[in-house]
């Protein structure tokens, strides 16, 4: 995977604002926060997607992502929050190392605004059996 920006925060090539590092993880300020605490979560393996994590990054990621976010709730005053993780520029991702945003909802103006179309869901019994079917496929 080519080199983001995010590799070289982690090596301490460039500056952040760092709330939070061990083996496998760091977390620290956005740069450009859709509200006040607006944090990011990365892997230190540097992959693009969620679903090319190896089982020990995305533990670490999962162990440590509810203290970063009652620490941004106690901090912030702000009760509501949203995680968002953006994977492929269609998906809205900039960056490509897997990256989880904390975000504060203090109001309607602040935080993340979400346009949500809610679909019909069509041969649900189906789709659900090819995902488990694909699930089972790959622990084989
Ligand atoms: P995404 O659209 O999910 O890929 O979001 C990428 C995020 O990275 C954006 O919210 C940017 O503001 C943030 N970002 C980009 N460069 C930096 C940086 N040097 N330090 C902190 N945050 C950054």
């Amino acid at each position: 995977m080519a080199e983001t920006i995010f590799s070289k925060i982690i090596r301490g090539e460039i500056p952040s604002h760092k709330v939070y590092e061990d083996d496998h993880v760091l977390a620290f300020l956005d740069i450009g926060p859709l509200s006040r605490g607006h944090t990011l979560v990365i892997p230190k393996q540097a992959v693009k997607t969620v679903g090319e994590l190896s089982d020990e990054s995305a533990a670490a990621i999962g162990r440590v992502l509810p203290r970063l976010c009652r620490a941004v709730q106690k901090v912030t005053g702000c009760e509501d929050y949203n995680i968002l993780q953006n994977n492929g520029a269609p998906a809205h991702q900039a960056v490509f190392h897997v990256h989880f945003h904390i975000i504060p909802k203090p109001n309607a103006e602040e935080g993340l605004g979400i346009v949500w179309k809610p679909g019909k869901l069509e041969n649900g019994a189906e789709l659900a059996r090819e995902i488990q079917e694909a699930l089972e496929s790959e622990s084989r």
